[in-house]
């Protein structure tokens, strides 16, 4: 596959000549290498959106729509061999990559596909005798900026709402992760883009990101990653007033009430905190129990953790796979270590597999920790197969503790009392609820998160906001006006 960057529809080397190696965490063996952008290729990718755009905003948004739809197409047919791709880059199992990664990619861009040409303006009763009608303009040249977590499904997040609405892009996949996208690149200009309308360029943050940023041309950027990169990209985008659009870290919530279908919660919270190595925003990475189903709950709970398969993600019979950076993994465990320190109870894990087959990889055992509200493992977002447990006594402390962090990005319930679902689901403070399930996603559903997880929202209708300015125009259609200065 290419792997040089991708810029007015052709792959071309860095500026500089470097190259990034990409690793399998498996094993930690290289993959091999990819171009490594800066600032340089920043500019020559901003020139080839800038001559592109103007023809891309005038194409129909049917025949935008018409090229999302081939690109879905497109991934359908190589799902397999993308599955792989994305398992070898990330570690994520290929049943996952194949059963949920893959056919999200390309249900994303097929929902967009179909909403390019959906998206209407309006006509506003203004005075008599004039027509005022707004109409939805794309921004301009948007820079994306995405993490390792989930790189295939985010390139598509990413992608496919701003190419629907009209605008040129310059993504930046992680420079941990740069497979997909590359090879989404391809398929791209395969299904004929034109050229310059999308731009990939692998990359580190201090390079390539702060580029983009930076960009006086880059009308919006779209960043999903950590709180504090977030942060930092949302300030240098305010100096410049570029609109920014942020998805960030989360610590969520998983409330399982007394009266809760307990089979069905605990499937649910183990596939919300493990799915994926808890490498997710939204992972359900605080279990907070009621009191008087706790011991039962963690009884089922840590024996169904302790039976997860961890190996190699390209078996298929693989649960768990390994983290995606041995400095991640790393960063993982010495959360065990300060929840010990801190008086919290390691239930189960905590340390790297025995298994000697995994010992060159960035795995971690599924691991369960009890703690207190304000440990900082019950506080901080770590990233991994690690669930923090909670016990409270009543509906009203549950809600608390579940408000209790500076982040509100998905959180769940887990109930039989369809009133009380309702009534929790009020009050918690996050962007996405889920009732007897979780993290459920879905093209056409808003996601995003309030506080420290970020600004705005992906999918849907919401997306296309996001990417869109609305251009009010008002035409005199028989409107007498009356002189500002007689004379
Ligand atoms: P990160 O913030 O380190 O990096 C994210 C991206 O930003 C990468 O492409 C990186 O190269 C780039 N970057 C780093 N510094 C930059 C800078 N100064 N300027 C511009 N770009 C810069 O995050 P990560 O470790 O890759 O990803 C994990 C984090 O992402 C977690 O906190 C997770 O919760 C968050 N995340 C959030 C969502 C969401 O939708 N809310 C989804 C997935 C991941």
């Amino acid at each position: 596959m290419e792997t040089r960057l991708f810029i007015g529809g052709e792959f071309v080397p860095a500026r500089s000549g470097e190259t990034l190696p990409v690793r399998n965490p498996h094993d930690g063996s290289e993959l091999g290498h990819v171009a490594m952008a800066a600032g340089d290729d920043v500019e020559d990718a901003v020139a080839a959106a800038r001559a592109a755009l103007p023809a891309w905003r005038s194409t129909s948004a049917s025949e935008r729509g018409r090229l999302l739809l081939a690109l879905a197409d497109a991934i359908e047919a190589r799902s397999d061999e993308l599955a792989r791709l994305e398992s070898l880059d990330t570690g994520h199992p290929i049943r996952d990559t194949i059963g949920l990664d893959v056919p999200r990619t390309a249900a994303t861009f097929r929902y967009f596909g179909g909403i390019a040409d959906k998206v209407e303006g309006r006509v506003i009763p203004v005075d008599p005798g004039f027509l005022n009608y707004v109409v939805p303009e794309p921004v301009g040249i948007v820079g994306q900026i995405v993490p390792w977590n989930f790189p295939i499904m985010f390139t598509s997040w990413k992608l496919a709402p701003a190419l629907a609405a009209g605008n040129c892009v310059l993504l930046k996949p992680s420079e941990l992760t740069p497979l997909s996208s590359l090879r989404m690149a391809e398929l791209m200009a395969e299904v004929g883009f034109p050229p310059g309308v999308v731009n990939v360029l692998p990359g580190d943050g201090k390079d390539a990101g702060s580029a983009i940023v930076d960009h006086p041309e880059i009308a919006k950027i779209a960043f999903t990653g950590s709180t504090a990169v977030g942060a930092e990209v949302a300030a240098r985008s305010g100096a410049r007033l570029k609109g920014v659009q942020l998805e960030l870290g989360g610590k969520g919530a998983n409330i399982v009430f007394e009266d809760a279908d307990l089979r069905a919660a605990v499937n649910g919270a183990a596939f919300a905190i493990f799915h994926n190595q808890g490498q997710a925003c939204i992972a359900g990475s605080r279990i907070l129990l009621h009191e008087s189903i706790a011991r039962e709950f963690l009884d089922s709970f840590l024996e169904l953790a302790g039976s997860i398969r961890v190996g190699d993600p390209l078996s298929s019979s693989t649960e768990m796979g390994p983290l995606t950076s041995a400095e991640h993994r790393d960063r993982v465990l010495r959360y065990t270590e300060i929840a010990r320190q801190e008086g919290g109870e390691v239930l189960l894990g905590g340390s790297r597999p025995r298994d000697p087959a995994l010992s060159a990889g960035y795995y971690v055992e599924p691991t369960v920790v009890r703690c207190a509200p304000d440990a900082r493992v019950a506080q901080e977002e770590v990233f991994g197969p690690f669930a923090s447990v909670l016990i409270f006594r009543d509906e009203a402390e549950a809600i608390a503790l579940a408000n209790a962090t500076p982040y509100g990005l998905g959180s769940g319930l887990w109930t039989r009392d369809l009133r009380r679902a309702h009534r929790v689901a009020e009050q918690i403070r996050a962007g996405m609820v889920w009732v007897n399930c979780y993290k459920r996603v879905h093209p056409g559903s808003p996601f995003g998160g309030i506080g420290a997880s970020g600004v705005g929202r992906e999918m849907g209708f919401d997306a296309m906001r996001e990417y869109t300015e609305t251009r009010s125009v008002w035409i005199n259609i028989d409107a007498a006006l009356p002189a500002y200065y007689p004379r």
